[in-house]
């Protein structure tokens, strides 16, 4: 037995480092400021309290990362979680959860829910149900118009003081050029950022695949590039209009990059964002009709593929979001042209990215930490993607030498349709901390 005293002394001691968390010799790789080398990184109280090349301070929890990527958590800003409305796909605590596994500790969830978020009772509602159940952070966009119809605008003002960061009508596009300009210029005025579903869906003409070799030899109607990329142009151009930002969502073509590139070179205010099916695959994965391989915009072509690499690379794509859109079993085991559009991405972003990116030696490991958590920060206007002294403790360590395979069974996600199943990655998530605890653990 320990004199009184002395037990009095452990126990303050203890109980004083419960708080903290000290992440030894892992590569830290910070895109804020730009640091790529093997340091300590000490949590207090959920926040970065110390980042230094050798920290001895006693710890509640000491993680030895060794041979370990320690990132800030990933930002995805595009993420469908489906409540309210379809909970049969995701909810928002299991997507946020999935989200976990796959590194991200921060969400934008998009408002094609049912109902559609476009209201400030919607924005608090979701706001309301997130407080209890998200298991990482989690911001709101709302839509552009009411009910998404591409009618009448919602009432931006009120939806960005209700907490709303974004507005979007996803899954579609506001047809009309003077109520997409006004939706500009409102946007402008309360610092709300646009991000547009750029598709014209009288070009994209209820087709299914990429148009092109693949779409004939398989029968199936196509989805032209044109769709994507007349009403990329459209949307900057009005966005210049409206002297306002605008984030143009994913990214599939060549097309498609070589006109925000000429748009960035003339000052307009616009950034991008890509998903890991876009330059992992193409619409080759089709054939056999794997619905999985389903999403809209399509898989492209090869030269598509090598374009949005090159756009990523040179900076033109700001971003790697997952654009994370569950579906039921019973939504994709039909015939191709009736299966839903999209994929489950949360869980194989990173580790798609680090195979198809960093391996093959197209990105360095600081700028897809820039693409995947700095940037979106950024964009969002979230106070995000960093491990500087003072921010929040929200880091992922990863094994990024080891390989895993996708399968069904162990998604933590509700819906199982991605299009990385069975394909061999590389990058495990050993751990993702969340203001300073652990959320997820591979242990
Ligand atoms: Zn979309
Ligand atoms: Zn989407």
């Amino acid at each position: 037995m320990l004199p009184e005293w002395r037990c009095c002394i452990w126990y303050l001691k203890h109980k004083m480092n419960k708080n903290k968390v000290l992440i030894k010799s892992g590569r830290v790789i910070d895109a804020a400021v730009e640091t790529d080398k093997v340091l300590d990184v000490l949590i207090v109280d959920g926040k970065i309290a110390k980042v230094a090349e050798s920290i001895d301070e006693p710890a509640g929890k000491i993680i030895d990362a060794k041979d370990k990527i320690v990132m800030p958590g990933l930002v995805d800003m595009h993420v469908h979680l489906r409540q309210p409305g379809r909970e049969d796909k995701e909810t928002i605590f299991s997507g946020t959860k999935a989200a976990l596994r796959g590194g991200i500790t921060s969400v934008l969830a998009m408002p094609n829910t049912s109902p559609v978020i476009d209201s400030k009772e919607t924005v608090e509602f979701v706001k309301k149900i997130s407080g209890n159940q998200a298991n990482c952070n989690l911001y709101i966009s709302a839509a552009i118009t009411k009910g998404q119809l591409s009618k009448e605008l919602t009432d931006i003002k009120a939806l960005k003081r209700s907490g709303a960061i974004a507005i979007t009508d996803d899954g579609h596009s506001v047809d009309d050029d003077q109520l997409m300009l006004q939706a500009f210029k409102k946007a402008k005025k309360c610092a709300m950022l646009v991000i547009c579903h750029s598709e014209d869906k009288s070009l994209s003409a209820q087709g299914v695949v990429n148009a092109g070799f693949i779409a004939t030899k398989l029968g199936l109607k196509g989805i032209s590039k044109e769709s994507e990329y007349k009403r990329i142009q459209r949307d900057i151009e009005l966005a210049k209009k409206a002297n306002s930002a605008v984030h143009i969502a994913h990214v599939s073509c060549k097309e498609s990059a070589e006109i925000i590139e000429k748009a960035k070179r003339e000052g307009v205010k616009v950034t991008a964002e890509t998903a890991p099916h876009y330059f992992s695959l193409t619409d080759d994965a089709a054939e056999g009709y794997d619905t999985n391989m389903k999403m809209n915009p399509p898989l492209r072509t090869e030269e598509d593929r090598k374009a949005i690499i090159k756009a990523l690379r040179e900076g033109i794509i700001d971003v790697i979001a997952s654009d994370h859109a569950p579906h039921t079993e019973g939504e994709k085991d039909v015939e191709f042209d009736r299966a839903a559009f999209g994929v489950i991405g949360l869980e194989t972003e990173l580790a798609a990215s680090i195979t198809e990116l960093v391996d093959k030696g197209f990105l360095s490991w600081l700028s897809l930490v820039q693409k995947l958590s700095y940037n979106p920060a950024k964009i969002l206007g979230i106070k995000k993607g960093t491990l500087k002294v003072g921010a929040a403790a929200d880091i992922v360590i990863i094994d990024a030498q080891k390989q895993w395979l996708p399968k069904e069974e162990n998604f933590v996600s509700k819906s199982k349709n991605s299009c990385f199943l069975k394909k061999k990655l590389k990058g495990v998530v050993e751990y993702t901390i969340k203001d300073g605890c652990i959320g997820y653990s591979a242990e």
